[in-house]
Parts: C-alpha cells; sequence; structure tokens
C-alpha cells in the first residue's frame, strides 16, 4: 500500500502553489493516474485535485475556439461549435475511450496521457526506460504489434495514446500553461517530444505548470476536417493507426492541407511530408495516395508491426477521401 496526501484546491495560484513538491500530481478525471496508481506505475506523494478549479468553459473568442483544461472530453465532442466548425476534434474524442471515461475524463489529461505499452504497465517487467530511465526496454525485442512507426528512439518504441491530441495538432491548436515563472503558450505540435535522453519526459511542460486552455483557431481547413481510426474493435480500442486531415479546397484544389497521425508515433505526428504533396494539387486519388507515401516514408516498423506501414497510409488516404467530398 503507498500512502499520498490528498488536497483539493479550487484556483489556479492554489494549484500550483500545492504541486511544487517532486513528487506531487494534479489529478482531474482520474482515468489514467488511478489506473496507474493501482498498478504501482505512478507513486505520487500528493494528489492535488484541480476539479473544483473554474476551467471548464467552452467558448468562442476572437482567436478561435478557446477550451478550458477541465473540459470533459464529451461536453467538448458534442459541442455544436466543435460539431460544426472543428469536425475532427469531435470525431477524434468520440473515436477515444468509452462513453463513461469521455464522461469524467478532461482537456488537460488528455494532452497529459501516459504510453499505452504494456511493459510499462506491467511491473513485472524491470526494463523500461519510461517507468526507470537508463533501465532499458523491454518492448525492443518483445510484442510490438500496437508500438509505433514513427518518433521511435533507441530509448523508447511506444506509441502515443490519444486520439484528441492527433486533432489538435491537424488544427495548428495552443496550449496556454501557467505556473510558478508566468505562464506560456506552446503550439500542440511542440507540446509533445519524441523519446530522447530524458524517456520519461513526453511534453514540454515543466514540473509545477499547469494546462489552463487550448485555443484552436478559425482556419480555413477547420470546417473541412476528418479523423479515420483503424484499430481492432469498433469501440473502446487504441488505434492501430489514425489519420486527422484537413483541408482548404478552393475550386477542387488544395490551397492547404494539414495531416496529422496517431497509432503509428510516438507523439502525435504532423506529417509536412505529405502536406506539401497535397497543397496546389487538384484533389484526387493519385495525389492523397501520394501523400500518404511521403508521411510514411520515414517508417520504422519491427517484426510484429509491419502492416502498419500500409494500413497508415490506406488511413491517410481515407480521410483525405472523407475531407475532400469523396463517397
Ligand atoms: Fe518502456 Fe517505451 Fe520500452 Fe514500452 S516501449 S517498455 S514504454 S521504454
Amino acid at each position: 500500500m503507498e500512502s499520498f496526501k490528498y488536497v483539493r484546491v479550487s484556483d489556479e495560484a492554489r494549484a500550483i502553489d500545492a504541486v511544487a513538491p517532486p513528487n506531487a500530481r494534479f489529478i482531474a478525471g482520474g482515468t489514467l493516474l488511478v489506473d496507474l496508481m493501482k498498478l504501482g506505475v505512478e507513486t505520487p506523494t500528493q494528489l492535488v485535485d484541480v476539479n473544483g478549479v473554474p476551467l471548464d468553459k467552452i467558448e468562442k473568442v476572437a482567436e478561435g475556439l478557446k477550451i478550458g483544461a477541465m473540459s470533459r472530453n464529451s461536453d467538448l465532442a458534442n459541442h455544436p461549435i466543435v460539431k460544426a466548425s472543428f469536425p475532427v476534434l469531435s470525431e477524434a474524442l468520440l473515436s477515444g475511450a468509452s462513453p463513461q471515461l469521455r464522461n469524467l475524463a478532461t482537456l488537460g489529461g488528455n494532452l497529459m496521457q501516459r504510453p499505452r505499452c504494456a511493459y510499462f504497465r506491467d511491473l513485472s517487467y524491470p526494463d523500461c526506460n519510461k517507468r526507470k530511465p537508463g533501465s532499458g526496454c523491454a518492448a525492443m525485442n518483445g510484442w510490438t504489434r500496437m508500438h509505433a512507426i514513427l518518433g521511435t528512439t533507441d530509448k523508447c518504441i511506444a506509441a502515443h495514446p490519444s486520439d484528441m491530441c492527433v486533432a489538435l495538432v491537424a488544427l495548428d491548436a495552443s496550449v496556454f500553461v501557467t505556473g510558478p515563472k508566468g505562464s506560456r503558450t506552446i503550439p500542440a505540435s511542440d507540446f509533445f517530444v519524441v523519446p530522447g535522453d530524458k524517456p520519461d519526459v513526453e511534453t514540454v511542460l515543466a514540473h509545477g505548470e499547469m494546462i489552463t486552455h487550448v485555443v484552436v483557431p478559425d482556419t480555413a481547413f477547420a470546417k473541412r476536417s476528418r479523423y479515420v481510426k483503424a484499430r481492432d474493435r469498433a469501440s473502446y480500442a487504441f488505434a492501430l493507426a489514425s489519420a486527422a486531415v484537413a483541408l482548404d479546397l478552393q475550386g477542387g484544389t488544395i490551397k492547404q492541407a494539414r495531416v496529422a497521425l496517431g497509432g503509428l508515433s510516438t507523439k502525435p505526428w504532423r506529417s509536412k511530408e505529405a502536406e506539401q504533396k497535397l497543397e496546389g494539387q487538384k484533389a484526387s486519388g493519385d495525389v492523397f495516395r501520394a501523400a500518404a507515401e511521403a508521411a510514411l516514408a520515414g517508417a520504422a516498423p519491427r517484426r510484429d508491426n509491419a502492416f502498419k506501414v500500409e494500413l497508415g497510409k490506406r488511413t491517410i488516404v481515407r480521410a483525405l477521401e472523407l475531407a475532400g467530398g469523396a463517397a
């Protein structure tokens, strides 16, 4: 039994103060953190419950859509503005987890999801660089069907688990954070990091910083955006491959494109290579396939996940067909 302190806070200043001890953690929906605590993977000494901090608004602002960090995934997915103007975000959220989990899970928690790698979650495997940096990686010579093929390093090959974050990257969203050193804004595509010298670090958020909200800008491509997720079951399953795409189509020509991938990579993966193949071209099956080929050109599959290369390409093509208006 691990003991820990539990603190409830109702404003940002108290939240930042309470989370200052090195092994303190924020808890909101708790849909992942509580799981990891039960498994013994996370062992915080203090939990700071931020459910009372008033950060749950979803509102239109001059820059676009402002989403509070405490917004529940269900509320965000079903918000009329999100459905009408940012469909990829609604689709990505509704493809994740289960209705019960979405009712509790928050935007902030979704941004901070830990990997779903089976070896990470199983303490009987001592070698996991994310649990214990420098211990090695049991997955490298293990079962890799669910693991990443893009953004992998010799430290870790775990796929990033979020659907929502893939959509935020495709939509050029920004993450707003505040902490003891002040507030800052981070583009969603820079918020996540591939496993480097500190493989247990998955985002650029410093300890003590708190996510307050996300802004999704109004763009010409946001309305024509779609999310396609390939997985083992029709619901309550993580992505084997997913694609969030957005197109600004004018007279059949793609003026601007966004392509972001999930299930295939160690972080939500924006593919500028695919976007370059799309922009300035007439929307067509051949152009979509060329973009998909470019997106996966750098893939590094392992023994059990080579199928993800073609699956990823077909997932991108299907998402582009849907965004482009194809049947
Ligand atoms: Fe740990 Fe990453 Fe290796 Fe999984 S893939 S065992 S999370 S280091």
